[in-house]
C-alpha cells in the first residue's frame, strides 16, 4: 500500500507510470470513501464514470496534461448522465443531460472525475452549512467550517484526497474556502472560463475556477479550463501568452481592506510581503468598502431571475398532489428550497420591483461601475493588490448560521473583485492557532500570470 495523500500531479503521474492505472485506482475508492468520512466533502462519488474514463485513456496519448489525474467537481457543474443537485433538495434526483464545457475540457485532458462535492445550496453561503444535505467539516479542525460555498472542493483538496478540484465563485466561494482549508483557489477574470453547464446563481458574477494544494497544479488546471466557448457568449479568449515575461514592480495595500480584519491575520500578511522585498504602497479604494452593500442587492436580483426555473414543472422535484399550476409552483418551491435561498429570492424580487428599482437596483449598478473604476485608478499605480482573503479565521460550525448578516460579512474582501470582474487568488501563507490563513492577491483584467508570478515569489 502506497500513500496517496498529498501527492501532487507530477508525483501521481510518476506513480501511475510505475504501477499502472489498475493498481493506482484498484482500491482508490475504498480509500477515498473512508478518508472522506472524517470531513464529508463529497456529496457522492462517480465511480462508474471514473472507470469509464480510465478505460478511455488506454487509447489516448500519455502526454495529456491531466492524464490519469483524479479530480473532484463542485456539484453545481453538470456532468452528462450524473446527478447534479447544487446542494439543494429541489434537484435531489436531477440527472444532467449534457457536459459543462469545463467537464468536456477535463475529459479531453485525461482527468479522472472521482466525485461531486458538497456546497451551500445553489452556492449561497460561506460555510457549506446551507447545504440541504449535511455540512462539510474543516480538514484542520472538525469543529470548524471549511468555508463556502465551494467548501466540499476545498476540504477534499485540503485533506489531500485529490490534488485538484473545481469550484465556482460568485462573491468569494472559491477563495474563502481555499483560505479556510489551506489551499490555493483562483477566481479567474470574468469570461475567461466558460459558464456553460454551470448552474447559474448570479450570471454577471459567476466564474468557475481551480482549487489545488500545489501552485503548479493550480496553474495547469487553469490552463486546461480557460478559453472562449461559443456556448457562452460572455466568454473570451485569454489574450496573453503564458510565456510572456511579467514584471511586478509594486504592490498595493488598500487601507480599507485591513481595517476590520483579525490583527493576527493582518500581521502575518505584512510579514510575508515584507519577505518578498517588493515595493509596497498604501492605497485607498474609496468605493470598494460599499462592495458588500452593492453585492447583496445585485446578486439577489439575479438570483431571483435565475431560480425562477425551479418551479416543479421544468426541473427537479414537484409536489404531486396539487391540481392547479400555480399551487404546484408555490408548494414545490416552499417545500424544496431552503431558507437562505428563499431569503435571497424575496430580497431580489423586492429590489427589482416597481418603485424600488431606481432606489436599489439601479443605484447598486452605478456603485458597481464606481467600484470598477476605483480598481482601475489603483492599477495605474500598482501591479497587484493584496488583502486578507477572509476577515476571520475559520469559524465554528453553527456560529453564524442564525445570523445572515454575520455570514455575509465573511465576504467583505472578496465580493468587490467579482463586481469588478477581476482575477484573484487565495495564497495559503501559514497557520494561526493551528488554523490556515490565506492572503488574497487581486490583479487587473487578464493579469492571472502576474498573480501566479507573485504567488511563486511568496512561496519561495
Ligand atoms: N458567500 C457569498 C454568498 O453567499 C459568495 C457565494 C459564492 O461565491 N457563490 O453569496
Amino acid at each position: 500500500v502506497y500513500k496517496r495523500q498529498d501527492l501532487n500531479i507530477s508525483q501521481i503521474k510518476q506513480l501511475i507510470e510505475e504501477i499502472g492505472f489498475e493498481n493506482f485506482y484498484k482500491d482508490y475508492f475504498e480509500w477515498i470513501k473512508k478518508e472522506d468520512e472524517k470531513i464529508r466533502g463529497f456529496l457522492f462519488f462517480t465511480e462508474k464514470l471514473a472507470f469509464e474514463l480510465i478505460e478511455n485513456l488506454k487509447n489516448k496519448p500519455k502526454n495529456l496534461p491531466l492524464y490519469g489525474i483524479p479530480i473532484a467537481v463542485k456539484d453545481n457543474i453538470l456532468i452528462k448522465n450524473e446527478r447534479c443537485t447544487a446542494g439543494s433538495k429541489i434537484l435531489e434526483n436531477y440527472i444532467a443531460s449534457y457536459d459543462a464545457t469545463v467537464i468536456k475540457k477535463l475529459k479531453e485532458a485525461g482527468a479522472i472525475i472521482v466525485g461531486k462535492t458538497n456546497m451551500d445550496e445553489f452556492a449561497m453561503g460561506s460555510s457549506t452549512e446551507y447545504s440541504a444535505y449535511f455540512p462539510t467539516l474543516n480538514p484542520f479542525d472538525e469543529t470548524k467550517v471549511p468555508g463556502g460555498s465551494s467548501g466540499g472542493s476545498a476540504a477534499v483538496v485540503g485533506a489531500g484526497l485529490v490534488p485538484i478540484a473545481l469550484g465556482s465563485d460568485t462573491g468569494g466561494s472559491i477563495r474563502q474556502p481555499a483560505s479556510f482549508c489551506g489551499v490555493y483557489g483562483l477566481k479567474p477574470t470574468y469570461g475567461v472560463v466558460s459558464r456553460y453547464g454551470l448552474i447559474a446563481m448570479a450570471s454577471s458574477l459567476d466564474q468557475i475556477g481551480p482549487i489545488a494544494k500545489n501552485l503548479d497544479d493550480l496553474i495547469l488546471l487553469f490552463e486546461v479550463i480557460k478559453g472562449k466557448d461559443e456556448k457562452d457568449s460572455t466568454s473570451v479568449e485569454f489574450p496573453i501568452e503564458k510565456t510572456k515575461k511579467v514584471q511586478i514592480k509594486s504592490i498595493g495595500l488598500p487601507k480599507e481592506f485591513f481595517q476590520d480584519a483579525d490583527t493576527k491575520i493582518v500581521n502575518l500578511i505584512l510579514e510575508k510581503i515584507k519577505e518578498s522585498k517588493l515595493k509596497i504602497k498604501e492605497i485607498s479604494l474609496k468605493y470598494v468598502k460599499y462592495g458588500i452593500h452593492c453585492y447583496y442587492l445585485l446578486m439577489p436580483a439575479e438570483v431571483s431571475a435565475n431560480l425562477a426555473r425551479y418551479d416543479g414543472i421544468k426541473y427537479g422535484m414537484r409536489v404531486n398532489e396539487e391540481e392547479k399550476l400555480w399551487e404546484i409552483y408555490e408548494k414545490t418551491r416552499d417545500k424544496y428550497l431552503g431558507k437562505e435561498v428563499k431569503r435571497r429570492i424575496i430580497l431580489g424580487t423586492f429590489v427589482l420591483s416597481h418603485g424600488y428599482y431606481e432606489a436599489y437596483y439601479l443605484k447598486a449598478q452605478k456603485l458597481r461601475r464606481a467600484i470598477f473604476e476605483d480598481f482601475q485608478e489603483a492599477f495605474k499605480e500598482v501591479d497587484l493588490i493584496i488583502s486578507p482573503t477572509s476577515p476571520t479565521l475559520p469559524f465554528k460550525l453553527g456560529e453564524k448560521i442564525e445570523d445572515p448578516v454575520q455570514m455575509y460579512l465573511s465576504d467583505i474582501y472578496t465580493v468587490p473583485v467579482n463586481l469588478a470582474g477581476l482575477p484573484a487568488l487565495n495564497i495559503p501563507i501559514g497557520f494561526i492557532n493551528n488554523l490556515p490563513v490565506g492572503m488574497q492577491v487581486i490583479g487587473n483584467i487578464f493579469d492571472e500570470y502576474k498573480i501566479f508570478e507573485f504567488a511563486k515569489a511568496i512561496q519561495q
